[in-house]
């Protein structure tokens, strides 16, 4: 599997003028999808926040990999879909058009910074977002860590993730396609305390986490 290392601090860059103003992921109840997940090499501190506060940043909740764009759409072209959408950061949830958001799950690795615990996850919560213009994101959540509840650093599966973006692209797009087989993954069960699309009412298909709603 082809697995992409985050870096994390560069996941608080914010490049979005409108989100320039709420600092924290994890408790802004619009955040979702405002974590980013271009993390290949930027340098840390260059965020509004400034890197001499001497505290760790909170890790995010979610985040974005535009960079895996072109991957998703040479699939779409394959598949004959015109025009391509065009992946934007810039849009949030509540901008959304229908038939999204569409929530699903990816697979992906973890590990933890505080306790060194890895895991493996074939329900990573992702949101699929569709709006005016042709223009799609996605975001992927976070996990935390079992044994010491940090956010975990994550390792996408890229290709879960491209397959999982580009069927709903295509759905979104009228081509018509065999729904994929239903995998079974062979991971443990999903704990909805440890994960951020729970949280964030991202991980059951749209309806409420019954962990959250107890
Ligand atoms: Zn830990
Ligand atoms: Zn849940
Ligand atoms: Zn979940």
């Amino acid at each position: 599997m082809n697995f992409r290392i985050l870096r994390f601090q560069v996941h608080h860059l914010r490049t979005m003028s409108t989100a320039a103003t709420t600092k924290n992921t994890n408790t802004d109840p619009n955040g979702k999808g405002k974590g980013k997940g271009k993390g290949q090499g930027k340098p840390k501190g260059k965020g509004k926040d400034g890197a001499n506060s001497g505290k760790p940043r909170p890790r995010p909740s979610s985040f974005m990999f535009a960079e895996l764009h072109q991957r998703v759409a040479s699939e779409l072209i394959t598949a004959g879909l015109s025009p391509i959408p065009e992946f934007s950061k810039t849009f949030r949830n509540h901008e959304a058009i229908r038939p999204s958001p569409y929530n699903t799950s990816v697979v992906a690795k973890f590990r933890c910074t505080g306790c060194g615990k890895r895991w493996v996850s074939g329900r990573v919560a992702i949101c699929i977002r569709k709006f005016p213009e042709d223009k799609y994101n996605a975001s992927v959540y976070n996990q935390k860590c079992k044994g010491c509840e940090k956010l975990g650093i994550m390792e996408l599966d890229e290709q879960s993730y491209i397959d999982r973006v580009a069927y709903r692209l295509k759905v979104w797009g009228g081509i018509k396609i065999h729904t994929p087989p239903y995998e079974e993954k062979n991971t443990p069960p999903h704990e909805c305390h440890l994960c951020e699309g729970c949280r964030l009412g991202e991980c059951h298909g749209g309806q409420p986490c019954p962990f959250y709603t107890k």
